[in-house]
This record gives structure tokens, C-alpha cells and sequence, in this order.
């Protein structure tokens, strides 16, 4: 498959450009226009055949939708789900994780991944990231393993895939269950897998800004083992395996027929807006190379054009004359709209407080949300957009 057409591209850069001239936000953050704009009269089809048939739970264009997804990613079954949050905790639920277990998740991680853990009714047990690539920090899992351990939940962070054969491998040696977060990561490649194909199952999310997003909230759940699909599919239905009989109490969390036949016309331009992405990272990675004398280091790509980059995040190091504070007011009052990702570690939430951590006990995690910047980032961003933020950074040193 020929992902980029030129033309498309070209076109869809100068369209992105010309938008937003008369406003005072010349960059946006996020651009969801650009994506639906080609596609929306297919879109609105494939909505008005949903109000026709009127199948709008559990319908056909949702089983269609699932059946896409998992062969995309090269899974056996898929089951949509309401949200991200839920195909964690559902996910999770239907792999036997539950009550008195132990759930190794990194604390560098949107707070989503802890709330699926414990809606699972399990104890989320938090590690630290590395520096350079804010992904879990693999090598230190063994530190919190007890023998209440029955999982751990790699997150695929900004859209890079944490290392397949260095968690199979650990997965193997403490007998963990790898349960995917994959929801900043959809058709994400790292080691030959892709997002979602590594571990026992998966979650995504399709919240509408994710690298495939639905036009509200969605989620779905991956996995290669029937007996959990089943579990998944029952759970998300009042815990019903067929109808009127209650295997589980399950709750109610399907994706929505109208959410899946919106994702049905996005899935087949999900890789060629990944490989987007991809291009426009490398742009900005290539004119940001001179700032690392400045002390701006963007977050290490270890995949390469595995990498799908939902996010475009820049570290503002101690070593950088400007704090970020005044980077990101700067770029705003170019009209360059950016982002943290986020601001506070998961264990110093208010909310999490009752799991004992403190300050200082995750340094890496600590230090990244107080240094991070996330910079515009989405398919169609055009180079000369990308010129431009760079070339505002720079003039501000
Ligand atoms: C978005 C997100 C979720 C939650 O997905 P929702 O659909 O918003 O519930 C979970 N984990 C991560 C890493 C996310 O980015």
C-alpha cells in the first residue's frame, strides 16, 4: 500500500496553513478539521445508514468496526468499549485481575491508566519512567514485585511502543500478565509488534483527539485469547454471555454503532496520518537539533517510523536559560498553541494520596512534568508550520 499520495499531502498542508490566517491562534494545537474535512461527506453517510437501520447498539457497523481494528493490528478479536478508562478496567477484569492483586503501572502516565486498574478492583503499584524516553522504566520492575504481582500495564506513551522483547522477557521471568495501554498508540510499531499484539490484551481509546478518534468518547479492547474477548463482550453487557442470563455483573459500556461507523471511514487513513505524523516529528526533530546547545532536548524516538507520535514533546532541561513557563507564554503570543502532558505525576494526585507515595519517590517522573512541552502535532501539520514554531523557539534564546 502506497501511503502517501504527494498531492494529498501537499494539499492538505496548504489548506492547514491558510485556515487559521485569521485568527489570532496561527497554530493550533490540535486539528481535527483538516482530518474530517476530505472524508465528512463519507462520514455522514455512514451515519445516516446507522439512523436507517437503526441498529445503534451492538450493531453491524460495530461488529465491522472490531473486525477492521484487530486485523489492522494483527489481533484476533477486538471488543468497543465506552471509553479508554473502561477497556482498561474491563480488559483487565476479563484477564482475572481483580481483588488483593498487585498491577505494576509506570507513574508517568495520564491518570486513566490507574483508574482502569482500580476499577478492576486491583492495586496499582507505580515505577518510574526513564528520562529520555518517559516510558516505563523496565529495568527497575523487578524492585515492586511481590508476590501479590499479577501484572503490569506498559504504557506506549506519546505513541512509542515500550520494548516488546525486554517485557516479554520480564513478563516471563515473574510470571506478570501484560496488559497493553495502547491508547496514545494505535498502529504504533516497535521490535516487529504492533500496539496491542504484545501482551495477554489491550486498550485503546478513541477519545476524539487520539491518533484515531471517534466524534465522542469510544475505547476498545484487544486480544489474541477467546476466553477473554468472551469475558470482555459479557462484562460490557450487563454481564451477560447470551441475553437475560448474568454470568457477571458486568456494566454497561459499548461502543456506540454511530461511533464505530464514524471509525469505520477513518480506520483506512489511520496508517498514512501515522506516517504523517511521523514526517512532521522528523521535521521538527531535524530543526530543533541546534536548540540542544540550549538545553531543548525532545523525548527520544527508539522505534524510528514505528513511532506514531500522538504527541510532540520537548523537554525544557534544567539547563535551559528560559524556564517553560515563559517558552509557552512566548510561543502563545505567536499564536502557537501548546500543551502539558502532563502537569502532575499520578502519585502526587490529590485522589491517590491513600497509595502512600511522596514526593521524590518517582524523581524521573517528577522531573519531566515539571520540564515538558508538548508542541502542535497532528496529521497535515505543515513543514512551514513547523518552520515557524521552531524558528519562534529559537528567537527567543
Ligand atoms: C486517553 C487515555 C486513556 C483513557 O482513554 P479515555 O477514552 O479518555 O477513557 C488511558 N490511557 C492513556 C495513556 C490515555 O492517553
Amino acid at each position: 500500500m502506497k501511503l502517501i499520495t504527494d498531492n494529498e499531502y501537499a494539499s492538505v498542508q496548504t489548506s492547514s496553513a491558510s485556515r487559521n490566517q485569521h485568527s489570532s491562534v496561527k497554530i493550533p494545537f490540535v486539528d481535527l478539521k483538516l482530518q474530517h474535512q476530505p472524508i465528512e461527506a463519507q462520514i455522514e453517510e455512514a451515519i445516516k445508514a446507522v439512523v436507517q437501520q437503526g441498529d445503534f447498539v451492538l450493531g453491524k457497523a460495530l461488529a465491522d468496526f472490531e473486525e477492521s481494528f484487530a486485523t489492522a493490528s494483527g489481533v484476533k478479536y477486538a471488543i468497543g468499549v465506552a471509553s479508554g478508562t473502561d477497556a482498561i478496567a474491563l480488559g483487565l477484569q476479563a484477564c482475572g485481575i481483580g481483588t488483593g492483586d498487585e498491577v505494576i503501572v509506570p507513574a508517568n502516565t495520564f491518570i486513566a491508566t490507574l483508574i482502569g486498574v482500580i476499577k478492576a478492583g486491583a492495586t496499582p503499584i507505580l515505577v518510574d519512567c526513564y528520562p529520555d524516553t518517559a516510558l516505563i522504566n523496565l529495568r527497575t520492575l523487578n524492585q515492586v514485585i511481590t508476590n501479590k504481582t499479577k501484572a503490569v500495564v506498559p504504557v506506549h506513551l506519546y505513541g512509542q511502543m515500550v520494548a516488546p522483547h525486554q517485557l516479554l522477557k520480564l513478563a516471563q521471568t515473574y510470571n506478570l500478565l501484560i496488559f497493553e495501554d495502547a491508547a496514545q498508540a494505535h498502529l504504533s510499531k516497535g521490535e516487529g509488534y504492533c500496539a496491542g499484539s504484545v501482551g495477554k490484551a489491550a486498550a485503546f481509546s478513541f477519545y476524539p483527539s487520539k491518533n484515531l478518534g471517534a466524534f465522542g468518547n469510544g475505547g476498545i479492547v484487544l486480544t489474541n485469547d477467546l476466553q477473554v474477548a468472551d469475558k470482555v463482550r459479557a462484562l460490557r453487557n450487563y454481564g451477560a454471555p447470551r441475553k437475560y442470563f448474568h454470568t457477571d455483573i458486568g456494566t454497561n459500556s459499548r461502543l456506540d454503532t454511530i461511533q464505530a461507523a464514524v471509525l469505520n471511514v477513518k480506520l483506512p487513513h489511520l496508517a498514512k496520518w501515522n506516517q504523517w505524523r511521523n514526517l512532521a516529528a522528523r521535521h521538527y526533530d531535524a530543526l530543533l537539533t541546534p536548540l540542544k546547545s540550549q538545553g531543548i532536548i525532545p523525548i527520544l524516538n527508539q522505534n524510528g517510523t514505528g513511532h506514531v507520535y500522538h504527541l510532540y514533546v520537548i523537554r525544557v532541561s534544567a539547563e535551559c536559560p528560559l524556564g517553560r513557563q515563559t517558552i509557552q507564554e512566548k510561543l502563545a503570543a505567536r499564536g502557537i498553541q501548546t500543551g502539558i502532558h502532563y502537569p502532575i505525576p499520578c502519585h502526587l494526585q490529590p485522589a491517590y494520596q491513600y497509595l502512600g507515595y511522596k514526593t521524590g519517590d518517582f524523581p524521573n517522573s517528577e522531573a519531566l512534568c515539571q520540564e515538558i512541552l508538548s508542541l502542535p502535532m497532528y496529521p497535515g501539520l505543515s513543514n512551514d508550520q513547523i518552520n515557524y514554531i521552531v524558528n519562534s523557539l529559537q528567537s527567543l534564546f
